[in-house]
């Protein structure tokens, strides 16, 4: 099986640890059998190598929402700003040329839908079933909630439901992430499985189609 370079994932800047990374993978590779995969966030493209090396793998793709514009703590000021990833010319963050460069370096372009827009717009229209939906994108309530509102219910029955930055202890991390895996257990409609550091896995419940 090929699994995804890991000098080449361990010089992509981004927040995901390789285990969680892993799992993804694995994830992944077994959700390309009931449908694509979707990941909110692909910021600098780590975690979408991992999710696009099986969709790859598996002849299948990956839809990558970013605004490409940074959550709040990547703003100028915050505690995760990069001067690396700031647009002079817009005098924004733009995150979506290191996403593009990580997306030829991996070799994976051609499984890689980037849509460079908020997740609310690239839900709009959206009635695709989906494998894998991986949620890594703001962590206010209103984004990560949003998040969960849009896409939960794409999910295909067998496919699975991901959320990154799952922490328990409040003072460890924001708590909306943590709040939406709570929505998604108690709606009845997933599974949890065993989660890999910050990362929840759950799977909906019922049986491919
Ligand atoms: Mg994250």
């Amino acid at each position: 099986m090929t699994r995804v370079n890991r000098a080449l994932v361990d010089g992509i800047q981004g927040f995901l640890a390789p285990e969680e990374g892993d799992r993804l993978f694995d994830i992944a590779l077994d959700a390309c059998a009931i449908g694509p995969c979707l990941e909110i966030g692909g910021y600098c493209g780590k975690s979408t190598v991992y999710i696009a090396t099986a969709c790859k793998t598996a002849g299948s793709v990956l839809f990558s929402i970013d605004h490409h514009r940074g959550s709040e703590e990547h703003q100028p000021g915050e505690l995760f700003f990069d001067p690396a990833l700031y647009d002079l010319i817009s005098g924004k963050v733009d995150t979506f040329p290191a996403f593009r460069r990580t997306l030829d370096a991996a070799g994976i372009s051609d499984h890689v839908v980037p849509m460079v827009c908020s997740s609310a717009l690239a839900a709009r229209f959206w009635t695709t079933p989906l494998g894998m939906v991986f949620i890594d994108g703001g962590h206010s309530d209103a984004a990560a909630s949003g998040d969960y509102t849009a896409w939960a219910g794409h999910v295909a029955p067998g496919g699975y439901l991901a959320i990154h930055d799952i922490f328990e202890r409040p003072e460890e991390g924001g708590r909306a992430p943590h709040r939406i895996y709570r929505m998604a257990i108690e709606s009845g409609r997933f599974e949890p499985l065993p989660m890999t550091a910050t990362l929840g896995v759950l799977r909906r419940h019922g049986h491919p189609e």
